[in-house]
């Protein structure tokens, strides 16, 4: 096996000494694609490729100067190496968070959000420089990361908006002579862990309402993504946002996680990734009595009923599946259809599948990157292995692209059932599981029958079915002739096992504030 597949085995990042990811990079050099190369040599020599922590507004190495490799998914290279930082680095993080949270909290909400403003000024002026980044760690292609960009900077903007708009309330008193008062107050340090899926907009959805509300924050990224968040800490800097507010660490996830939880100057965590890791945080999180968002797993269903628009199914079925690669916690998971148009729809779906161009993010044209990494891959094999050993049939795809690396063909499967794992798990890749079904109470069935319930979807030309079905479905989210909902405008978030709290909105402000009752006595 050859040292660049040696190093894409890997399937989580481990800090390495510097002396080894030295010889690492310097091999993955000579393999690294021409636009990639060219783009990253670009990025780094006009400083937007970050390497160290970022604490208390300065740049800091591991205290042990342990490293970690940064990968183009697309490639297998490594890009850089970054810190690789644990719980003594997230110690002083959360103490310059907690420093900076006493002046940052009483500064006017009209401070506060022309700092975020500026923010969002920055990032949208290095919207390409950002999406390059983005393409070169996560592998999404460029146009869809610099949509994520837009659409991250939206949060930024909109809470910027929002942080003016904290209002209390004066409640009618029970007693003549109190007056009583409701104000909101910042919760104080959040600490914020991100997934690797949308490097930045999983950030600033946390970050830019906690610090419209008062608040200063710990920043987790993952360490498959860390270079979009530490430009995106830069900026916050050069915007105004005083040092301290922002602070990102990086490297061993348990141990950064457990300085976050330990810490009772921490009031708040924040979490999108898996279900697991969120139980996990919910329960360590209960020690020092956190309040606590988790953005976890979802099941998607994605309902074609048989009155549906079938250009409007089939543009919304594509959309909700193959944004990513499949890599979205909203992407449709299991595509039920109604037996009437189970055929027609089958094949048109499967065409417009076929025709999706596979390559390196860079590379023009291109609708579908690579999987994130080898671990991945081997998830997404082994749901599809599954489901043909339990009868199911690949209408096109099945298998690894013959570009090799993590690129996996997009896919259709159909004949899905409920026993198989592509029914009852996310399978986070460009696979398409139909499941044949034949009334609305079957479907709604099928639908709700998980532990998962962030995002549905349905396609009909019915009102009424509309309405009823989205009443009966037991989820956060829920869209109706239409695969892409999310926006910064409106509350994202799970019912049942997929999370708790909403991200966006003017409801996404309340995660970061506590609610304070004043009772002013003796009056009269
Ligand atoms: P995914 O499978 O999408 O990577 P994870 O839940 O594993 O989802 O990761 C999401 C984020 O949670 C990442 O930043 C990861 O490093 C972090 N993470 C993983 N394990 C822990 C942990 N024990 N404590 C805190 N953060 C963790």
């Amino acid at each position: 096996m050859s040292p660049l597949l040696t190093q894409l085995q890997r399937s989580s990042p481990t800090c390495l000494s510097s002396a080894t990811c030295i010889s690492v990079a310097i091999f993955s050099h000579h393999q690294m694609s021409t636009n990639a190369r060219s783009v990253a040599s670009r990025l780094s020599s006009s400083g937007f490729i970050r390497t160290q922590g970022f604490i208390g507004g300065k740049w800091v190495d591991a205290y042990d100067g342990k490293t970690i490799e940064v990968y183009n998914p697309a490639t297998g290279e490594v890009i850089t190496n970054v810190a690789c930082m644990g719980g003594r680095e997230t110690k002083d993080a959360i103490t310059s968070a907690h420093n900076t949270f006493l002046s940052w909290s009483k500064l006017t909400a009209a401070e506060r959000s022309r700092c975020l403003r500026k923010w969002f000024d920055l990032i949208m002026a290095n919207k390409e420089e950002l999406g390059q980044l983005m393409t070169l760690e996560q592998g999404k292609p460029l146009d869809e990361a610099m949509g994520e960009v837009t659409y991250g900077a939206s949060y930024i903007e909109f809470y910027a908006e929002e942080a003016k708009r904290v209002y209390g309330d004066i409640i009618p008193a029970a007693l003549p002579d109190r007056r009583l008062f409701v104000m909101k107050q910042p919760v104080g340090v959040v600490g914020a862990i991100t997934p690797w899926n949308f490097p930045l907009a999983m950030i600033t959805r946390k970050v830019a309402p906690a610090l419209a509300c008062g608040c200063t924050v710990v920043i987790k990224p993952s360490e498959l993504t860390p270079l979009t968040a530490l430009a995106a800490a830069e900026l916050s800097i050069q915007a105004g946002i005083p040092p301290g507010a922002v602070n990102v660490v990086m490297g061993s996830a348990s141990d950064i996680g457990e300085a976050l939880l330990a810490s009772p100057q921490v009031r708040k965590i924040t979490f999108t990734g898996s279900t697991t890791v969120g139980k996990k945080l919910m329960a360590g999180a209960a020690e020092t009595v956190k309040k606590v968002s988790l953005e976890l797993g979802g099941n998607a269903p994605c309902i074609i009923f048989d009155d549906a628009d079938l250009d409007v199914a089939l543009k919304g079925t594509m959309a909700t599946k193959f944004r990513n690669s499949g890599q979205t916690c909203v992407c449709a998971n299991r595509i039920l259809v109604q037996e009437g148009i189970y055929d027609k729809f089958s094949i048109a779906f499967s065409k417009a599948v076929e025709s999706m161009k596979v390559g390196d993010g860079f590379v023009e044209g291109v609708a579908q990157g690579p999987i994130i990494n080898d671990s991945a891959l081997h998830k997404v094999e082994s749901f599809v292995q599954d489901a043909i050993s339990k009868g199911a049939k690949v209408l096109i795809g099945g298998k690894r692209h013959s570009l090799g690396m993590t690129f996996y063909e997009p896919t259709v499967i159909g004949d899905v059932k409920s026993e198989m794992l592509l029914a009852r798990e996310e399978v986070f890749g460009p696979v398409a599981p139909l499941m044949k079904f034949k009334t609305e109470e079957e479907a709604i069935h099928i639908a709700n029958d998980t532990n998962a319930g962030l995002a549905a979807y349905m396609f009909t030309t019915s009102i009424k079915r509309s309405w009823r079905v989205s009443e009966a479905l037991e989820y956060g989210l829920v869209g109706i002739n239409e695969g892409q909902i999310s926006t910064e405008v409106a509350p994202f978030g799970g019912m049942k096992q997929s999370g708790l709290g909403r991200e966006g909105s003017k409801y996404g402000m309340d995660e970061y504030l506590e609610i304070k009752y004043v009772c002013l006595g003796n009056m009269s």
